[in-house]
């Protein structure tokens, strides 16, 4: 019998989601996180909110936090000339559709230039990049999936999945994501990790 220990001490890790929001993809990890009843954090693509605004605004409703990931998912260290104004473009994407102004920001492919760092830092917006993920972008199984995830779950964790395959062409289905969220949440319980948003897990209101 494992006790586990509901409380401020319990050990947290952060779950993320990229590329979002998509319909057929989003609402059914949505439904997954409500089973489970935990909360987490969509760095949603400017883009893919404008595509699907009342779905991002579902996010919302449901209790997660959105963070942004640009405007159009740019390469900023190929594109450095456009990474500002992507990056301020996703921003007004997101305050002018769902009324929010994102607290934190996740560059595409982990590729940031110093001008957007300034930028963020300016608006008060956090960069957030991960220490575990699903390498989920490739076409593999619920299973391998959650298994690259286990590798680096330990408190504190920032777990990168992809609520959307947009960006890739590697793979054209997350349900395998969807699945692997359902693995890494049992997982979590056995471990006794609570997940949360990043926002939690970095202790701001
Ligand atoms: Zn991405």
């Amino acid at each position: 019998l494992t006790v586990v220990a509901h409380g401020p001490e319990q050990p947290r890790f952060a779950l993320t989601f990229d590329d979002g929001p998509e319909r057929g993809v989003t609402d059914r990890l949505l439904d997954v996180l409500a089973e489970h009843e935990v909360n987490a954090t969509f760095f949603c693509v400017g883009e893919q909110v404008e595509d699907e605004p009342e779905l991002a605004r579902e996010i919302l409703a449901r209790g997660h936090e959105i963070g942004s990931h640009t405007q159009s998912h740019l390469n900023h260290h190929e594109r450095e000339p456009e990474a500002v104004q992507d990056f301020l473009n996703g921003v007004e994407t997101m305050e002018r559709l769902l009324k929010v102004s994102p607290g934190f920001y996740r560059p595409p492919y982990g590729h940031f230039t110093h001008k957007v760092l300034a930028a963020a830092e300016r608006m008060k917006i956090i960069p957030v990049f991960w220490s575990a993920w699903g390498l989920d972008w490739f076409p593999d199984d619920a299973e391998t999936i959650a298994a690259h995830v286990f590798e680096d779950l330990m408190p504190g964790s920032i777990v990168l999945l992809h609520d959307s395959a947009r960006y890739t062409d590697k793979r054209s289905d997350c349900t395998p994501t969807i699945e692997a969220t359902d693995l890494v949440l049992h997982e979590a319980e056995r471990r006794g990790l609570e997940p949360v948003t990043v926002g939690r897990l970095l202790g701001l209101p």
